[in-house]
């Protein structure tokens, strides 16, 4: 307010120089208002017009005022004095103070008033110069209650507003800090003031680094400073706070930075909570078999879509986030239509659309899409998502459990039984098809429906317990139609459950018509029965009769065939050609009808169930031979090769070995009769792979037999007709027998044959029953162990040696019933071996059937065994030779050897 410069001073010499006139007029242009008071009497003296317009009053009035009256402060004259007073001592020469002036109107005028003392001689006046600051005045107002103002929103703004300097040594120091600052960091603005390092301490210690590191990057380069973090407050409670301030460099190389710091606590739990929620949502969305999606509001951009895309569509879901309309592409070009049409449509609540896809792989999928708008904060729609679930299977499903549906509904309706579904509790009729009605004469379909199923059984209630206990029911009854007639229904009651639910399900079948043909067919069955019966008595008494008669040709017949043989052998000489072919016919056609008898006499025994099998232990080897010898005669004559083949590990049968020669001869003889000239006919034993059967089985090149007579030729008489046949004799009773005596046997005869190629006939014998020895129990000894039986020790042991197979079964067969042990060999080479295991009491050899040197075999077998040596000759040098060998001329009778072997025995077996 005091000044001692000298500006004014100068002002005042430079006045002095100006002349009075000139003076005056500056004074009276002034724009400020310009006084002169006296020193002493304090009056006003001069006024210039500005400072009377200022205060309104006129010269004269204001000079009679001083200013304790003009001025609005000053109440007193003391006042006055000590504001002047260093003026007036001279301390000052000039004094300069904001004041009030009190105007003629009463009002107050803001001046700045400047005050000199002038000194003129001896008189001192006051030089006042008031400047009207009115305006600046308000101004100032005006900027006061701006300040007010800031600092009240500064205060009421959420976040601390500050001002720091930061100072070129690095040292920062903070200017200003608003009110908020107690609330947010809990301690007073003073304590910030005091100490900046104060703030850095309550940074979290994890954050400070980093704090201080974000400020050296941007303040020392005036760069925006944004930083969040963590604090700890004074209370220990952790706040989250943002920090943006910008530097501004000032002249004197200071940075000023005015910053906001905002404790934004609530938005980072807000922002965390929804990180999480986004992660729940994340893993929510990709683990789900849905695809959920969001595209902008004109689907230009794909703002998210889940992985499930990729699995349904096969398709990335990198490639749609760059073409989003990627996917109408993968559309089925049916559907293609129906979905741009329905996203054309702007979204404006939820629809929903299926349609189909094609796969790269070529599978086409059914999705159901289900879209809704986004909106914003303001309400309008920026967004659309949409959840797109692949239906396939469910479809799929559902159609097949339409087509079901279909098909039950078409099978129920049209299903020629009545059906009809029962309610277990109330046994009302739910529903039952168009037979059903039919059947019942129900004038219609209502009139059955919701009625108790009294019309379907009238006694429900123990159908119902049997369903119950058993799960259903069923029998044959009569049952009533609606109007009261009978017919006769196949019942069956059956509990069902669909979705859960129990049910009868009842079907009626008619069978009405059934009965009255059971009925029939049970007449008929019973007259059959009673004529099956007449005819097996017919048939009994036929075939005995037939048995008889045939005994009663026989004899005749055999009479005929003796007298025509004895003619023929005994009187040749005097009988003429003619008598002799008449005596030739006489005696093949008595042949003829002999065999004819005796075939119909064996069938006739056969099929009355005379004939029992006698069963013994067989050769097949000597079986297969001797059956063979009865055709080899006949063979020979129509050059035709003979061959067997033995292709088993039984040796051994358990059969009737007679009739079973009978078979094979019966086939054999019929390979020969039917074979022309020069063909072959094989006889072969093998089994089959499971060795369930032996199997004889006879072919032949012969004429064969068409297809459609094989299932005849078994039949008695039944003989081919044709040119061919008439050409062969026969019976037609051969194959009707073999089949009989295979039956007998427990086996079977199949045949094969093809015309102009030759036939083959199976005999299969069942291998277990038939077949006693096996060669698997290889070894000579076991083998003749097995022949001898139990008793061994006991019975005479002979031995026999011979390569005729047939011989020596005929021989051990006697001998056995004889009461003899025999062990035979059919190759000379096995006698030692066997004689090392065998001590027999007597050997029998056929020199012939070996054909080995006498000599050699005696030598080899020389034990001192009795040997009988049969031969063709009555002789034999080694009878002579050796002691113990006699000779025995061929053909030797059985009882014969067995009188030869017996004489040879050790004493203790001649008793
Ligand atoms: P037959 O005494 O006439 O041979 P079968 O009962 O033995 O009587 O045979 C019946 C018929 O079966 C024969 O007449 C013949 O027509 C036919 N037949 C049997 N075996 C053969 C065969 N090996 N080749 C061709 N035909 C055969």
């Amino acid at each position: 307010m005091f000044s001692n410069t000298q500006p004014n001073l100068q002002a005042t010499n430079n006045l002095t120089q100006l002349d009075h006139l000139d003076l005056v007029t500056i004074l009276e242009a002034s724009p400020n208002g310009i006084y002169l008071v006296d020193a002493e009497t304090l009056k006003v003296e001069y006024a210039n017009p500005t400072a009377l317009k200022q205060l309104g009053y006129p010269l004269e009035e204001l000079q009679q005022m001083t200013p304790l009256n003009i001025n609005a402060e000053l109440t007193n004259q003391e006042q006055l004095q000590e504001l002047i007073a260093p003026l007036m001592q001279g301390e000052v020469t000039q004094i300069n103070f904001e004041t009030t002036h009190r105007c003629r109107d009463g009002t107050l005028l803001p001046i700045e008033l400047y005050l000199q003392l002038i000194n003129q001689g001896n008189q001192s006046k006051f030089f006042a110069i008031a400047v009207d600051i009115s305006q600046r005045k308000d101004i100032e107002k005006s900027l006061d209650n701006t300040v007010h103002q800031l600092k009240t929103i500064a205060d009421h703004i959420p976040g601390i507003i500050y001002q720091n300097y930061h100072f070129s040594d690095g040292t920062i120091q903070i200017k200003y800090i608003n009110g908020r600052v107690e609330e947010i960091l809990g301690r007073s603005a003073d304590k910030f003031y005091a100490d900046i390092s104060y703030f850095l301490d309550l940074i979290h210690e994890a954050d400070r680094a980093n704090f201080l590191e974000t400020i050296q990057q941007t303040i020392p380069k005036l760069h925006s400073f944004f930083w969040e973090g963590r604090l700890i407050t004074p209370s220990n409670q952790m706040i989250w706070i943002q920090i943006r301030a910008e530097p501004q460099l000032r002249s004197d190389g200071i940075i000023v930075t005015n910053g906001v710091l905002l404790d934004i606590t609530a938005q980072k739990k807000a922002e965390l909570a929804l990180k999480e929620n986004e992660t729940i949502f994340r893993q929510f969305a990709e683990n789900l078999d849905d695809i959920l999606w969001m595209v902008d509001l004109d689907m230009t951009q794909l703002i998210y879509v889940s992985p499930a895309y990729e699995k349904i569509w096969g398709d990335s879901p990198d490639k749609l986030k760059n073409n989003p309309s990627r996917f109408l592409e993968k559309i089925h070009p049916e559907d293609q239509s129906y979905v741009e049409q329905a996203i054309s449509k702007p979204i404006t609540q939820k629809q929903e659309i299926v349609y189909r896809i094609i796969r790269p792989d070529g599978e086409i999928r059914w999705l159901r899409d289900r879209a809704f708008p986004i909106p914003n904060e303001k309400g309008e729609t920026y967004r659309i998502a949409g959840i797109a679930q692949d239906i396939t299977k469910k479809r799929r499903y559902q159609q097949e459990i339409s087509h079901y549906r279909q098909l039950r509904d078409v099978i129920f309706n049209e299903a020629t039984d009545a059906l009809f579904l029962i309610d277990p509790d109330t046994l009302k009729i739910l529903d039952c098809n168009k037979s059903a009605v039919q059947l019942l004469k129900a004038p219609s379909k209502a009139d059955l429906r919701y009625k108790t199923a009294t019309c379907v059984t009238p006694y429900y209630y123990e159908i119902k317990t049997a369903c119950e206990q058993q799960g259903g029911w069923h029998q044959e009854l009569s049952l009533s139609t609606m109007d009261g007639n009978q017919f006769w229904g196949d019942l069956a009651w059956q509990n069902i459950q669909v979705a859960e639910t129990n049910y009868y399900l009842v079907r009626i079948t008619d069978i009405t018509a059934n009965k009255s043909f059971e009925e029939e067919l049970k007449q008929t069955n019973d007259r059959l029965e009673a004529t099956n019966q007449e005819l097996e008595k017919a048939t009994r008494l036929k075939d005995e009769f037939l048995a008889n008669m045939s005994h009663e040709l026989k004899t005749p017949l055999n009479a005929i065939l003796g007298l025509s043989e004895a003619l023929k052998e005994g009187k040749g000489s005097q009988i003429s050609d003619r008598e002799k072919r008449a005596i030739e016919n006489i005696n093949v056609s008595a042949n003829h009808l002999l065999s004819l008898i005796n075939d119909i006499l064996d069938l006739a025994k056969m099929q009355t169930g005379k004939v029992t099998l006698d069963f013994t232990e067989t050769s097949i080897q000597s079986l297969c031979e001797t059956s063979l010898m009865f055709v080899r005669q006949q063979a020979n004559e129509k050059q035709i090769e003979l061959t067997t083949h033995i292709n088993t590990d039984c040796d051994t049968l358990n059969i009737d070995e007679f009739r079973i020669r009978q078979v094979l001869i019966n086939l054999l003889t019929n390979a020969v009769k039917f074979t022309p000239e020069g063909g072959q006919v094989t006889l072969t034993v093998n089994e089959d792979q499971s060795r369930e059967h032996i199997i004889f089985s006879v072919s032949d090149t012969g004429i064969g037999i068409p297809s459609d007579q094989l299932e005849h030729i078994f039949e008695p008489f039944y003989q081919l007709d044709g040119k061919l046949n008439r050409n062969y004799a026969g019976t037609g009773l051969g194959l009707p027998l073999v089949r009989r005596l295979i039956e007998l046997h427990e086996g079977n005869i199949t045949v094969e044959s093809q015309p102009q190629q030759g036939s083959t006939f199976y005999v299969k014998l069942p291998y277990s029953q038939v077949c006693l020895i096996s060669s698997d129990t290889s070894g000579i000894a076991s083998r003749l162990y097995s022949q001898q039986g139990n008793n061994l020790s006991t019975a005479p042991l002979v031995l026999l040696a011979s390569a005729d197979h047939a011989q020596i079964d005929s021989n051990r067969s006697y001998l056995e019933a004889c009461g003899y042990q025999v062990i035979s060999v059919t190759q000379i080479e096995e006698l030692p071996t066997v004689l090392t295991e065998f001590s027999p009491h007597v050997i029998v050899i056929d020199i012939e059937t070996l054909e080995l040197e006498a000599e050699k075999i005696i030598e080899e077998i020389q034990q001192g065994i009795p040997i009988l040596m049969m031969n063709a000759t009555n002789t034999h040098h080694c009878c002579n030779e050796f002691s113990n060998v006699y000779c025995l001329k061929k053909p030797i009778r059985l009882r014969y050897l067995r009188n030869e072997i017996q004489n040879l025995l050790p004493e203790e077996f001649q008793s």
